[in-house]
């Protein structure tokens, strides 16, 4: 499921009601029907260990961090640090320090967007992005190009949803200052090979930013094997807390970069005749963060790791293809994106039935399922659609579930035809 080599556990396999029970938020009924939760890269559900850890800092160590001289400070300060070691772990990075936490994903592009590209843009240069991007790897960089004069240009993907390598290569021009890609398509589940363009962009000097909401959740994420350049990805897919995420470079890019957002926590030392900052990744962390959902981040990577990342792969694995063999079954059914290395992210279309229509009659039968442009307008362009309806599985979802939403999906067709 990815191009980076990585160990296959030896743990046995998952007791899934065990796994469910973890999640209390499973166990509840919507409309009176057993929620089947199917929107799962929109946002995951918590565990328990997570829900309690965000309980307990608050009840027992709420205090700010790195500032307070006093118990409840330490306690704080080393919860919150803590994650940042864990984060380092969780994606090899050579340093805690090449770790800024930020509140998501969107933020994390932003500061590279105004803090790496902008101050280098010149009109005349080119940011790369691929027709597969989610809003939050377009805008960012529309707004730089607009202010230096620089242009976006797109890299194509295949009808099947699969990015063109080649295409991707020769776009790699002497005026490209950045390109920037997602992991893993939201909308497609497309698993991109990273570590060939990494290399590409690395050949030709050019910095890679990649986007790992998406994949996070389902691939093992090793940055030095990538050989990118920036990783930023968000931990509410990953089953943390809301406003959670990270942002990683390399350390001579966050040297490098000014710091976006000023204030306290990310100074050395302020005068008014002129102020100098902290090391990163401090200098990028302006103001209290969020402290408790950093400490529950902390906790679902420890999650995670009681389950394996590769247990909870084979698992998704099994259910993409239970989903994939069901969803092609059904008449009328189409499945956008057929990408042959993907996640359990599935797009898709019923014909002549509206893709709102039908999430609302799923809805009323206990599936939640996305339906919109998914925050990817361009890729619904391409596709010439504009919504498709969106499943997509955790490593908590059932076989049993999957068999019920594609009845469900029996149920509605016949009720909108
Ligand atoms: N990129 C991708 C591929 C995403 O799926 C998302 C979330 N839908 C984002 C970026 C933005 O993440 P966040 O809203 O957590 O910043």
């Amino acid at each position: 499921m990815n191009d980076i080599p990585h160990a296959s556990g030896a743990l046995p396999p998952l007791d899934i009601e065990r796994v469910r029970a973890d999640f209390p938020l499973l166990a509840r009924t919507v409309h009176g029907k057993p929620l089947i939760y199917l929107d799962n890269a929109n946002t995951s559900q918590k565990p328990l260990s997570v829900i309690e850890a965000v309980d307990r800092f608050y009840r027992r160590s709420n205090a700010n961090v790195a500032r307070a001289m006093h118990a409840l400070g330490d306690e704080a300060t080393s919860a919150y640090e803590a994650t940042r070691d864990k984060l380092a772990r969780f994606i090899n990075a050579a340093s805690r320090d090449e770790i800024v936490f930020t509140s998501g994903t969107t933020q994390a592009i932003n500061l590279v967007a105004y803090s790496h590209a902008l101050p280098r843009l010149q009109p005349g240069d080119t940011i790369l992005v691929t027709q597969m991007e989610h809003h939050a790897n377009i805008v960012p960089w529309q707004l730089v190009c607009e202010r230096s004069g620089a242009t976006l240009k797109v890299a194509p993907i295949t009808h099947s949803g699969e990015l063109i390598v080649e295409r991707f290569v020769e776009l790699l021009t002497p005026e490209v200052r950045l390109a920037a890609v997602t992991h893993v398509s939201n909308v497609l589940g497309t698993v991109n090979p990273v570590a060939t363009l990494a290399r590409e962009c690395r050949r030709r000097g050019i910095p890679l930013l990649v986007d790992g909401s998406q994949a996070a959740p389902h691939l093992p994420i090793d940055v030095r094997a990538l050989g990118c350049d920036f990783y930023a990805l968000t931990g509410h897919k990953l089953f943390a807390p809301t406003g959670t995420g990270l942002l990683w470079a390399r350390r001579g890019h966050l040297d490098a970069m000014p710091p976006f957002f000023g204030g306290g926590e990310m100074i050395r030392e302020v005068r008014f005749e002129g102020t100098s900052f902290a090391d990163p990744p401090h200098k990028f962390e302006a103001g209290t963060p969020n402290i408790a959902g950093f400490v529950g981040f902390g906790a679902a990577l420890d999650y995670i790791d009681s389950i394996g990342l590769d247990r909870m792969a084979a698992r998704e694995h099994e259910l993409l293809a239970h989903a994939l063999e069901a969803m092609r079954k059904v008449p009328g059914l189409r499945i956008i994106g057929e990408a042959r290395d993907r996640v359990p992210v599935i797009a898709f279309l019923v014909d002549g039935v509206h893709a709102h229509d039908l999430a609302t009659l799923l809805d009323h039968e206990g599936v939640a399922v996305r339906s919109g442009h998914h925050c990817a307008h361009p890729l619904m362009q391409y596709y010439g659609v504009p919504a498709t309806l969106r499943a997509s599985l955790a490593f908590y979802n059932t076989h049993a579930e999957i068999d019920a939403f594609i009845a469900a999906i029996g149920r509605a067709r016949k009720l909108l035809a």
